[in-house]
């Protein structure tokens, strides 16, 4: 009988857990290696690919995945994803670190938040739910589907890199974990410790998701993030990193800092959790992410408000006036909590938001599915 040839896939999978292979990024033993994903090929010639690097510790471990610029204006994620990981940390290192910078080449080459296929946001287009399609996937779907593939089948964990609105601050998002088809309500909360624990770790103020209703009216059950907590069962979490466009040093370092100490309480790396610089939540209660309130009024706004104040239900957020100065009403908050970022651009529609909000939580993480 003829002997089958073995495959170098097979290869990498006799040799064991720790060597792993992603696209033509294949680990060794105490070394960053690089290599593509690639994702697609494209109508006028060549490949759209993703940049892959793989830290392969000396000691077995967990498996972290740290991504950048799905967004492909969110760019601070790229500077942390090419910096964070030095030689201290390879040779100390327990497990296997998957960096890739640039999740969206497309966006990153335009400047733009979508990828430029069919202008779809990448991030609205992971696999969730009971996987049955009945139209026509595009192919942001299928590189999507192609990208988690390998995720699901390597990653331990993930930090996924973003950024927000103009002068944003930092914050970590922490997704709702669902239970009921997917897992029991206990599976459901110790899920949810561990993304918090991560998140807590990652040493930004912390962010409940938007509640379930409004997330999946967003399309956000399926982000990257969410997918990966409840589809894949990967605690997750989402840095948040300042204003797009620009690499903002100050929010690298403190993501580097927040990265390193994810690692020490996943015991990839010796130690505890050190302090970091950056900010705190300027409250002492739970808060999710709210978009409001919004005008009823179309015209110029004008913020009352900045970026981290503390408001709350009835403070002044702005006024809406005419284009001479004249103001036509004043719009107050209905929440207590504090502004992430204020609306970008100043001619307001009716109906437009103007403000994101970090604003009280008394609900659970963990939600039953419907
Ligand atoms: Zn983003």
């Amino acid at each position: 009988m003829a002997s089958q040839a073995i495959t170098s896939d097979q290869l990498v999978t006799c040799l064991g857990n720790k060597l792993m292979k992603i696209g033509t990024a294949k680990s060794e033993p105490g070394k960053t290696t690089t290599g593509w994903l690639e994702l697609t090929e494209l109508p006028t010639g060549g490949v759209e690919r993703i940049p892959v690097c793989i830290t392969e510790g000396e000691k077995d471990g967990p498996t972290l995945w740290v991504t950048g610029a799905i967004h492909g204006d969110e760019v601070t994620g790229i500077g942390v994803a090419q910096d964070f990981m030095t030689d201290d940390i390879a040779e100390n290192l327990r497990g296997n670190v998957v960096c890739i910078p640039i999740l969206n080449p497309s966006g990153v080459r335009t400047e733009m938040r979508n990828s430029y296929y069919h202008d779809e946001d990448p991030n609205r287009n992971f696999p969730y739910g009971s996987g049955e399609q009945n139209c026509p996937q595009t192919v942001q779907v299928l590189i999507n589907e192609r990208i988690f593939e390998e995720f699901a089948r390597t990653a331990d964990a993930l930090v996924s890199l973003h950024q927000g609105w103009v002068n944003e601050s930092m914050y970590t998002i922490v997704e709702r974990v669902r239970y009921g088809e997917e897992r029991s309500r206990d599976e459901a909360e110790q899920l949810a410790d561990e993304t918090l624990e991560l998140a807590e770790a990652l040493g930004l103020p912390i962010i409940h998701e938007y509640e379930v209703g409004v997330q999946e009216e967003y399309g956000l059950q399926s982000s990257f993030e969410c997918a990966a907590v409840n589809a894949a069962s990967v605690p997750a979490v989402t840095a948040e990193l300042g204003s797009p466009h620009v690499i903002e040093d100050k929010h690298l370092e403190a993501a580097i800092e927040g990265i390193r100490n994810i690692m020490c309480v996943l015991s990839m790396l010796p130690g505890e959790p050190c302090e970091t610089e950056a900010p705190k939540s300027p409250v002492d209660y739970p808060v999710k992410r709210v978009d409001g309130p919004v005008t009823d009024v179309p015209g110029i706004v004008r913020h009352r408000v900045d970026v981290g104040d503390v408001v709350v239900t009835g403070d002044k957020i702005a006024d809406i006036t005419t284009p001479h100065g004249k103001v036509k009403t004043t719009i107050e908050t209905r929440k207590d909590g504090y502004i992430l970022g204020r609306r970008q651009g100043i001619a307001t529609y009716e109906n437009d938001i103007l403000v994101s909000m970090a604003a009280r939580d008394d609900s659970e993480l963990v939600t039953e599915s419907t």
